[in-house]
C-alpha cells in the first residue's frame, strides 16, 4: 500500500511539473534569443580579454525550456544557495549552465536586468562567462557558459580524482585563481569583492582552466551594500577572514584571506572546515603554520604530489606556495598583502614573500558562532551561500 501511495505520489509530482512547463505560451518560431551581439573579444597588453561591443541576450522561457528538457531532474546537475542548476543545449548546440534562482530576490524585473547586463560585461579568462538571462513571469533565470570539469572541491577532496592533479597544474589552478581575483578587485571596470571564494565556487573548463563563479550574485539578489561594513555576514565556514565573520568588516583583503585558505587547501589537498588534527587540535591553518615554522612544511603537501621522479614535483615552488597561502591568512587585515603583490610573489621566484604572522584563526573548533558575539548577530547569517559585492568604480 505504501508502494502503491509512493507511485502514484511519484507520477502526480511529475504530471504536475510537466502540467507547469508546458503552461508556457506556444510562441512558434519565434526567435529564441533577442540583443543577440556577439561579443567582439581583443586581447589587452595582460592578455585579458577585452568586450568591444556587448547586449545581454534574452533567451526565451521556451528556449531554456527546451534547452533543459523541461527542468528535468536528469539535467540537474548541482544546487547551491541561489537555485538549481541544470546543463542545457541550445537551438545552436551550445551547452550551457542553466541557474534558475530560487525566489530569494526581491528584486524587480528591471532592476534585475540591469545587474545582469553589468556582471555581463565583466570578462575575463578566469571568470565563468554570463551568456544570457531569461526572466518570465516569477522566473528569474542565468545562462553560463558551461564548463566540462565540474568544481575545484570534486577534483581536490575525491580520492581518485585528486591523483590526477600534479603540482603543475596545481599551480597553473592558483595562477589562474590569482589572476581572476586581481580583474575583479582591480582590473575590471567595478570593484568587486567576492566575499565567498571556495573551492567549490571555482570551476574547471575542459583544458582545466579554473573560473571563479558566483561573483556577481550579492547584486542579482539585491545585496548591493557599498559600505564595507554589512550586519549581514554571508559566506562559508572555513573561508570567511575573521574580521569578516566577527564584525561583518569586508575588503578586498577579506577575498585573499579566502584565497589563502583555497591556496592551503590545493597544496594539502585537506579542507580546511572539519580538518583537525587529532594531537595538537589545530585545524589546517594551524597545522600548516606549525609545520612550516618547524622547517617541516612539505609534511602538510598532499600525498599524491610527492612524487621525486616527476618533473611536475618541485619542493621549493611548493614551499613558496604555501608561504604566500600563509602570508594572506594572516590574523591582521594590514599584513595580508593585495592581490597585485601575490600575483608578483607566485609569477617570479626573485620576488620577496614576507614572514608570514599567526594566522586568523588555528585552533579546531573556534567557530564562528564561539567567537565574541556581536549586538546585532540575529542579523549575522554564515551559511553556504555565495555573495559578492560589486562597488563602481
Ligand atoms: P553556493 O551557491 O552556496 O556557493 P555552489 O557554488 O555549489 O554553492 P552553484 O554555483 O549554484 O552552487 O553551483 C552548484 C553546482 O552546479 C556546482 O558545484 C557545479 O557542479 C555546477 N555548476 C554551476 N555552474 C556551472 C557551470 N557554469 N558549468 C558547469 N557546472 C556548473
Amino acid at each position: 500500500m505504501i508502494i502503491l501511495s509512493v507511485i502514484v505520489f511519484f507520477f502526480w509530482k511529475r504530471r504536475e511539473k510537466q502540467a507547469k512547463a508546458d503552461a508556457i505560451p506556444n510562441v512558434g518560431n519565434r526567435v529564441l534569443m533577442n540583443e543577440v551581439v556577439i561579443p567582439r573579444k581583443k586581447r589587452n597588453l595582460t592578455g585579458e580579454d577585452e568586450v568591444e561591443e556587448l547586449e545581454l541576450p534574452l533567451i526565451e522561457f521556451e528556449a531554456v525550456v527546451t534547452a533543459t528538457e523541461h527542468f528535468s531532474d536528469c539535467k540537474k546537475i548541482g544546487e547551491g544557495g541561489f537555485g538549481i542548476v541544470y546543463k542545457g543545449r541550445l537551438v545552436d548546440g551550445q551547452e550551457v549552465a542553466v541557474k534558475r534562482l530560487s525566489e530569494m530576490s526581491a528584486q524587480g524585473t528591471h532592476e534585475f536586468m540591469n545587474e545582469v547586463r553589468l556582471i555581463a560585461k565583466l570578462q575575463h579568462k578566469n571568470l565563468v562567462q554570463l551568456l544570457g538571462c531569461c526572466v518570465y513571469e516569477g522566473e528569474k533565470i542565468l545562462i553560463y557558459e558551461y564548463l566540462e570539469n565540474l568544481s575545484l572541491d570534486s577534483h581536490l577532496f575525491d580520492e581518485t580524482r585528486s591523483c590526477m592533479l600534479n603540482w603543475q597544474m596545481r599551480f597553473d589552478i592558483i595562477n589562474g585563481i590569482a589572476r581572476g581575483l586581481l580583474y575583479l578587485h582591480q582590473d575590471s571596470r567595478f570593484r568587486i569583492i567576492h566575499r565567498d571564494l571556495k573551492a567549490s565556487n571555482v570551476l574547471l573548463d575542459k583544458n582545466m582552466t579554473p573560473k571563479i563563479s558566483d561573483f556577481g550574485m550579492a547584486r542579482i539578489f539585491g545585496g548591493d551594500e557599498t559600505e564595507a561594513n554589512t550586519r549581514k555576514v554571508v559566506g562559508t565556514y572555513g573561508y570567511m577572514s575573521p574580521e569578516y565573520a566577527m564584525n561583518g568588516t569586508f575588503s578586498m583583503k577579506s577575498d585573499v584571506f579566502s584565497f589563502g585558505v583555497l591556496l592551503l587547501e590545493i597544496i594539502s589537498g585537506k579542507r580546511n572546515k572539519g580538518f583537525c588534527d587529532s594531537d595538537s587540535n589545530l585545524n589546517l591553518l594551524g597545522c600548516v603554520w606549525r609545520k612550516w615554522k618547524e622547517g617541516q612544511g612539505l609534511e602538510i603537501v598532499d600525498r599524491v604530489i610527492i612524487d621525486s621522479s616527476s618533473p611536475t614535483f618541485r619542493p621549493r615552488e611548493i614551499l613558496r606556495c604555501m608561504q604566500i597561502g600563509l602570508v594572506c591568512v594572516q590574523e591582521r587585515v594590514e599584513d595580508r598583502p593585495m592581490m597585485s603583490s601575490l600575483i608578483l610573489m607566485l609569477g617570479s621566484e626573485a620576488a620577496l614573500i614576507p614572514q608570514p604572522k599567526h594566522p586568523g584563526y588555528c585552533v579546531s573548533g573556534s567557530s564562528y558562532s564561539s567567537w565574541s558575539k556581536r549586538p546585532d548577530d540575529e542579523f549575522c547569517t554564515v551559511n553556504q551561500i555565495t555573495m559578492s559585492i560589486i562597488d563602481a568604480r
